[in-house]
């Protein structure tokens, strides 16, 4: 495969962006390529600057759940150009796309848009704080909240510790409130909340684990934060923005069946456009500027052209039989790929559309048992794949994810070159 105009194009771009990338996964390192420079993109098909094609499971990371480039999504998208991009000044449409989350996510009752998923969970962080008045965070290691300083923090397992931040450039000051545990360790959570569980503000999740791979939460483990949560007057925030709308159309709460009091979405509500959110609880929310104490604001938030996006996306989930399709469709996949790794050292960790493949030989419940697996041939299962014309998400720690632009055929064929390559590795 030639990849002469990708390869030109990123040293031009490393010229004049630090690495040549504006989101370092990007730059494909930890999987020992060149990073791939993307021309158009349509259905579940990329196709870099060179003319190659490659079938998407990384999708925009979980973006692009109805695959790429969808029609009525384009239509809905260029019928709001024709009308202006931004005003900075409400529209229908803000309520349009608010009401249709309100009614997705029944633990939502009012949201506010956002236009990243950082900000979204940022601002959770400060509602939660000015509800509680209270400062510590709990979260958990290797879930990932987006990049504001105080929620850089990878702890070491085992004990809760005050622990510093995972990037250079963050005070540590900025990180002494934030408390991180082991995923899935009842028990630990347990001990911290009898010390400080009356300091605590808010336990902030992933609900399924997507940033360090697939980790799927045990229902003990939900259920206890929620009970405890609620014992000692924190609140319990679930950051959805991979898993809101792409486990279901309430998320990962609604298929496990917990309540939290705030919850934050991106990457899929915006169809592709930088537009985010977070809600919850109206006593809550209502706390937010110009109701209440608590500032939080943004120049493009609820950009109408996003929002067009937005709406047209989740009318699209919302039809009948949408998710029942896509998990029929994963599951056939999921179970054949199972039965090509057997015996083969790997590990398959999926739960409904999104899944990773580990390779270890030991189940996977947390991060350390994430970071024990072998990245080096996950790099080179990266490597092959990619000659093969498949684009999996690019690193061993990250979500891949079926669309429903991926056909049974396309898959089927995917199926094949997996076992071809992982006999190979
Ligand atoms: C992607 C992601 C974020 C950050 O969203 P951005 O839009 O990249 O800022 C936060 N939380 C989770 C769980 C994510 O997957």
């Amino acid at each position: 495969m030639q990849r002469i105009l990708s390869e030109k194009a990123y040293n031009e771009a490393c010229n004049y962006i630090p690495g040549g990338v504006n989101s370092p996964v990007r730059a494909l390192r930890s999987v020992g390529e060149a990073p791939l420079f993307i021309a158009k993109a349509d259905g579940t098909t990329l196709t870099d600057v060179d003319g190659n094609q490659f079938t998407d499971f990384c999708l925009s990371w979980g973006v692009f759940i109805l695959g790429h480039n969808h029609p009525q999504v384009r239509q809905a998208v260029n019928k709001a150009i024709e009308l202006g991009t931004s005003y900075g000044i409400p529209t229908l449409q803000e309520t349009q796309l608010a009401k249709l989350v309100v009614e997705a996510v029944p633990s939502v009752e009012k949201v506010r848009f956002v236009s990243s998923g950082t900000e979204a969970v940022m601002s959770a962080i400060r509602v939660a704080r000015g509800f509680t008045k209270r400062n510590i965070i709990v979260k958990f290691d290797g879930n990932y909240h987006g990049h504001a300083d105080h929620l850089l923090v990878s702890a070491g397992s085992g004990v809760a510790q005050l622990s510093g931040s995972s990037s250079s450039g963050v005070p540590a000051d900025f990180t002494k409130y934030t408390l991180s545990l082991p995923y899935n360790n009842v028990e630990a959570v347990k001990v911290l909340f009898e010390k400080q569980g009356n300091e605590i503000a808010a336990v902030i999740l992933e609900p399924v684990a997507a940033n360090m791979g697939v980790v799927i939460p045990t229902d003990e483990f939900l259920k206890t934060l929620r009970e405890i949560t609620t014992k000692y007057g924190a609140l319990l925030i679930f950051d959805e923005v991979i898993t809101g709308f792409r486990l279901g159309l309430s998320g990962a709460q609604g298929r496990f069946g917990i309540t939290p009091d705030l919850s934050a979405f991106g990457k899929i509500i915006g169809g592709g456009f930088p537009a985010a959110a977070f809600g919850g609880r109206a006593d809550i929310m209502d706390l937010l500027a110009p109701l209440g104490p608590v500032y939080q604001a943004g120049t493009l938030s609820g950009n109408p052209v996003a929002m067009a996006s937005g709406i047209q996306t989740i009318s699209l989930l919302s039809e009948p039989d949408f998710y029942t399709n896509l998990e029929v469709k994963s599951n056939v996949f999921v179970a054949e790929l199972k039965d090509i790794i057997k015996r083969k050292d790997i590990v398959l960790n999926h739960i409904g559309s999104m899944f990773t493949l580990f390779f270890s030989d030991d189940e996977i419940r947390n991060f350390d048992d994430v970071k024990r697996s072998d990245t080096d041939r996950f790099a080179k299962f990266f490597r092959e794949l990619l000659k093969e014309n498949i684009y999996i998400s690019p690193s061993a720690f990250e979500a891949s994810f079926i669309s429903a632009g991926h056909t049974n055929e396309q898959l089927e064929k995917v199926l094949r070159t997996i076992k071809k390559v992982i006999n190979k590795i």
